[in-house]
């Protein structure tokens, strides 16, 4: 078996460690509009969440990402986040995963 060093980054939900194709992206761009991140291609500072709707809920009661990112994040956005993942999470596309590789 083959041993690739992966970076790991930190869920801002529940702490754990983690690969970026086992989180979420969560982006906050130039103009300082904060989004999921669900294809990896947005630009931008990134913070990283499980997918996981729980995840992103502690992470928005810690306002972990607003300090990560610091900035305020509007309630919608927080709320279109949540509504964003949970439908990611019901049924994530992994056959548009392959394109991670390119890193
Ligand atoms: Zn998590």
């Amino acid at each position: 078996m083959q041993t690739r060093r992966v970076p790991l980054r930190m869920c801002t939900g529940c702490g754990e460690m983690k690969t970026k194709k086992e989180l979420v992206r969560v982006v906050r761009s130039k103009e300082g509009e904060i989004s999921l991140d669900l294809t990896g291609k947005k630009a931008g500072r990134g913070a990283y969440v499980c997918p996981s709707p729980d995840c992103l809920k502690k992470a928005r009661k810690a306002r972990r990402i607003e300090r990560s990112f610091q900035c305020r994040i509007p309630e919608e956005v927080y709320d279109a986040m949540e509504d964003a993942l949970q439908k990611y999470a019901a049924g994530i596309p992994q056959a548009e995963r392959k394109e991670d590789a390119k890193n």
